[in-house]
């Protein structure tokens, strides 16, 4: 595969991102979402997980899939139409049993944002506590629900996505790679990076994040290995990336 810039592949190896295996897939462009995040999960079982999910958005909004056990459970989840970005996800429980509310992606009260998180965020407690005073009923036991419920509320507030992602980051603590879809931005996903791995793939009018270029060996070996800190916008025509200063990058 090919890297631009400097970026070392080794970094994927290095240090605490050890521990966060687990996965992510992403997609955008032209093709049906579905297929692809499926077939990209099943090239990062090896990583090990305990459930799985999806987030597709649809001409209906966000659908979200997602299932204790095996991938198998997911395969039945196709896009019918025009394909439409989407995240997936191998989750390996820290905070909450492997059920499938507790599988990712983790979606707002509205269902506006669906996310999909490997690692853990440290001050989710205090941040659900708050939510929870503001009328924010959580479903799930993760840690990962209240970067979901943050995006809404943040969302709602400046109506601007790249703002509420923003602000949502200003306030979590932990480790954490990142998929983020928004059902009023459904051209585009967004991916982070923290202490977890996380890349992102070019291919021909379509793009990809992964924890791992394994998941997207079919489609490009054209790839970027994230800096700790970053964060990008993919839509299908390319990818921008924002240093932790959120300078283009
Ligand atoms: N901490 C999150 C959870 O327990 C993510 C786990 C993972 O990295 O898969 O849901």
């Amino acid at each position: 595969f090919a890297l631009h810039g400097s970026r070392s592949p080794n970094q994927c190896e290095a240090g605490t991102q050890q521990q966060y295996m687990c996965g992510i897939v992403g997609y955008v462009g032209a093709q049906q979402a579905a297929p692809i995040l499926l077939d990209g999960l099943r090239r990062l079982e090896y990583r090990g997980y305990d459930s799985a999910g999806m987030a597709v958005c649809g001409p209906e909004g966000l659908r979200v899939c997602k299932a204790k056990g095996r991938l198998q459970v997911l395969a039945e989840l196709t896009e019918e139409g025009r394909a439409m970005p989407g995240v997936g996800h191998t989750r390996w429980a820290t905070h909450g049993e492997p059920n499938d509310v507790n599988a990712h992606p983790q979606v707002s009260r509205s269902g506006l944002f669906a996310v999909v998180h490997n690692g853990i965020i440290e001050n989710y407690a205090v941040l659900r506590e708050r939510l929870e005073k503001k009328g924010y009923v959580f479903r799930s036991q993760t840690d990962t629900e209240v970067v979901a419920q943050l995006l809404e509320d943040y969302y709602v507030a400046s109506r601007d996505l790249f703002e509420a992602v923003n602000d949502m980051l200003s306030v979590v603590e932990g480790a954490y790679a990142l998929g983020i879809v928004c059902r009023d931005a459904p051209d585009r996903l967004i991916a982070v990076r923290k202490d977890a791995p996380l890349l992102l793939g070019y291919g021909a009018g379509e793009n990809f994040i992964a924890s791992d270029v394994t998941a997207l060996l079919p489609y490009t070996r054209d790839v970027v290995y994230m800096d700790d800190g970053e964060l990008a916008v993919v839509t299908a025509g390319g990818i921008r990336i924002y240093n932790e200063r959120r300078r283009p990058a």
